[in-house]
């Protein structure tokens, strides 16, 4: 029997290591994506380290650490910048985040979310085997990161997602034009089914459509299939438009995943539905 290398045996042994820590730092990012996630949908950084038995500031950590460089830029605070996509200056658009890399205005980043939801000629979502990355976070494609490809520039649905949070947070720039608007609540209720007994991912679909298109409407749970939602508009049409719009990009999330839904609208106090 032939005494092995002991150089290979060290070499062997450094690759053991290599492999595991790779594994650690993947158990470790969807660990902290998780609870990103718990965040992003609604739930107070207190809240969760209360949840998890965490501290305060070790959750802040966590979210923080992939929220760097995301920040929210009020219109008057520097004029000069400029959206990456459009090249519009900050004064000429409505909001304009900063996120790591790049910068986006509200009317850029909607478009990427419309052709990420419901299909656009000018974009195209990149297959699982692209190269190219998102321009945001310079992260590559995957079966949990769809990334939609424009003509310079790529935007991943959470880089989406992130964007419009730190818009929304912007509010107080956005106050006086809504108050213009009217308000209203409607009560939605969604059936989600599958295509045929054989389709998984039909609590997927449902938790698709609360976080990528229900969660912009102020959802509110309310029993079995049903939300309260919240919209603002400018008149009936307005109203009218936006709901279908919600409705489509429903439909277009549960198809996504081999799923159909049914819907029924009625607005909160009166007769009228959709
Ligand atoms: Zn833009
Ligand atoms: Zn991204």
């Amino acid at each position: 029997m032939t005494e092995k290398d002991p150089l290979a045996l060290i070499q062997e042994k450094e690759r053991r290591i290599k492999s595991l820590e790779g594994q650690l730092e993947e158990a470790k990012e969807s660990y902290y994506q998780a609870i990103r996630e718990l965040h992003i949908s609604g739930k107070s950084l207190r809240e969760i380290a209360g949840l998890l038995n965490l501290s305060h500031q070790r959750v802040h950590q966590i979210v923080e650490g992939q929220n760097k460089g995301w920040r929210p830029w009020l219109r008057p605070a520097k004029p000069e910048l400029r959206c990456s996509f459009c090249g519009l200056l900050a004064e000429e658009v409505k909001k304009l985040v900063q996120g790591p890399n790049i910068f986006g205005c509200d009317a850029c980043i909607h478009a990427y979310r419309e052709a990420l939801l419901a299909g656009s000629k000018d974009y195209r979502l990149l297959d699982r085997s692209s190269r190219l990355r998102c321009s945001f976070c310079g992260k590559l494609p995957n079966y949990k990161r769809r990334v939609v490809a424009g003509k310079e520039h790529q935007v991943c649905e959470k880089c989406i997602e992130l964007s419009l949070k730190y818009m929304k947070e912007e509010a107080p720039a956005t106050v006086p034009e809504q108050s213009k608007q009217k308000t209203t609540t409607v009560t939605l209720w969604l059936r989600v089914e599958r295509n045929s007994k054989f389709v998984r991912g039909k609590a997927k679909a449902r938790e698709e459509i609360e976080r990528l298109v229900l969660s912009h409407h102020g959802m509110k749970k309310l029993d079995g299939w049903e939300y309260e939602l919240t919209f603002f508009y400018d008149d009936d049409e307005h109203l009218d438009k936006q709901i279908n719009d919600m409705l489509v990009e429903c439909t277009h999330l549960a198809d996504l995943r081999n799923c159909f839904i049914e819907s029924d609208v009625r607005e909160n106090g009166t007769d009228r539905s959709w």
